[in-house]
């Protein structure tokens, strides 16, 4: 194998063979490819694509670069979701304990934050103690017991995901359906899942905005489900604004927190339960979508979801008082309003930048390996369409020190417009995707 040739023909569009791009990937986990080479190949696969062919060699030689492991002893329907990517999208913090809570077996591996994007793993890691480097050993004794586990991509399963995944992140690679497709899928089959939900976002948060693309990426990681014989069920939703109020690590967990009270901004709880809709069907708990959205309401506002919480924080490690007591998880120093310039109707949010102002406050990584501030990021209280008045508090930053929270403010305020009129509002789960086909849901 010569990795230099091979970074040259994709380069230049030509499709690999199946054996050419095992090789090439199998030797960059042995290290006879260099970081740089396959940093070039990830840029040529962004620009160049990947053929159907190139995409199912690639699932394979990722999914197979660890353990596949095999849950069939673990009694009950394995079912996961995954998200594509946002800003404040913590629907995995309440999703998961909610599932579990009503009888599906959660078999869930995340990952850290990626470019603009919040990472389930980094979230989680914000509560004192909390481990999401299960063994595992650790992590099937977790799914026997609590029918829950919540783990980061591990040495031991999907390893060359966990690689490409922090790659990609330093590298501006992250935006292209196969690698996000072949990165999501491997490390769902790797775990073991039954089935799966996605969460595909669009708009300009997504890794993918245009709608096109949200479904073209939702009908790649169908397929690669069904031809490892998965049901998977895609849910497209609005990634035009960020999702809930908080944004940043242990503020996204207080935010989850409060959803698994009841009390949780009503469009992270409409998207959650639609997505645990999903799981409990597919797990054959619930028969059709009104019982199972009124079980998952049920298990919000009774609490019984948070007591699954609580368990899974316990068994992982974490300090569970931080349910209780939000004040224990870490803080940011610095508090600093955001008001809106001027009164009218937030129009547009640019989600992106909204993202990349939290990464610069330290909420995410600018390069590989840096350490996060899990106590920095934002609130942001208007939703698209809400009137503002001039000097009103839209939001607030919190941060390490006054510069910084000065330019977040900033940031955030140029990124929310603001227009003299009320705007049309995007629907915020719009498709409902599977193997038969694209449903339009009513807005
Ligand atoms: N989530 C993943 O796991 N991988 C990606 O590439 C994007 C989102």
């Amino acid at each position: 194998m010569n990795a230099y040739h091979l970074v040259q023909r994709k380069r230049d569009g030509e499709s690999l063979t199946p054996d050419e791009i095992a090789a090439f990937f199998t030797g960059y986990a042995t290290g006879d490819v260099a970081e740089y080479q396959m940093a070039a190949f990830l840029m040529a696969v962004h620009f160049r694509g990947l053929s159907p062919t190139e995409l199912t060699a690639l699932v394979d030689v990722m999914l197979r670069s660890g353990e596949v492991l095999d849950l069939t002893a673990v009694a009950g329907v394995k079912v996961d979701k995954h998200s594509t990517g946002g800003v404040g999208d913590k629907v995995s913090l309440v999703l998961a304990p909610l599932a579990a809570s009503l009888g599906v077996v959660v078999p869930m591996m995340s990952g850290r934050g990626l470019g603009h994007s919040g990472g389930t793993v980094d979230k989680l890691e914000s509560i004192p103690g909390f481990r999401t480097d299960l063994t595992v050993a650790e992590f099937r004794a977790q799914l026997e017991r609590l029918g829950c586990a919540l783990i980061a991509q591990t040495a031991e399963v999907a390893p060359l995901d966990r690689r490409l995944y922090a790659l990609r992140d330093v590298t501006a690679t992250v935006e292209s359906i196969p690698l996000i497709a072949s990165s999501i899928m491997s490390k769902k089959l790797a775990e073991g899942i039954d089935a799966l939900v996605l969460d595909v976002k669009e708009g300009n948060g997504a890794f993918l905005p245009e709608p096109e693309q949200a479904e073209a990426l939702a009908q790649t990681m169908i397929e690669i489900g069904e031809r490892y014989g998965r049901r998977v069920v895609a849910v497209v939703t609005a990634m035009d604004r960020p999702l809930g109020w908080a944004i940043g690590n242990a503020l996204e967990v207080e935010e989850a927190v409060l959803t698994l009270r009841g009390e949780g901004p009503p469009d992270l709880r409409e998207v959650t339960i639609a997505l645990a809709a999903e799981m409990l069907r597919l797990a054959g708990v619930a028969a059709e979508d009104r019982e199972a959205r009124e079980r998952a309401g049920r298990a919000l506002d009774d609490g019984s979801a948070l007591e699954t919480l609580r368990a899974i924080v316990q068994a992982q490690g974490g300090n569970p008082a931080v349910l209780d007591d939000p004040a224990l998880l870490p803080q940011a120093p610095v508090r600093r309003p955001i008001e809106a310039e001027r009164s009218g109707f937030a129009a547009a949010f640019d989600v992106r930048a909204i993202g990349l102002a939290a990464v610069e406050l330290g909420a995410g990584r600018r390069a590989l390996g840096a350490t996060i501030d899990p106590g920095v990021g934002f609130h942001i209280t208007v939703k698209p369409g809400d009137a503002v008045a001039v000097g009103e508090r839209i939001g607030t930053v919190y941060a390490a020190d006054p510069a910084g929270a000065e330019a977040a403010a900033a940031a955030v305020r140029a990124a929310i417009r603001i227009a003299a009129g009320p705007p049309a509002v995007a629907t915020l789960i719009s498709r409902r995707i599977t193997a038969a086909g694209v449903e339009r849901l009513a807005g």
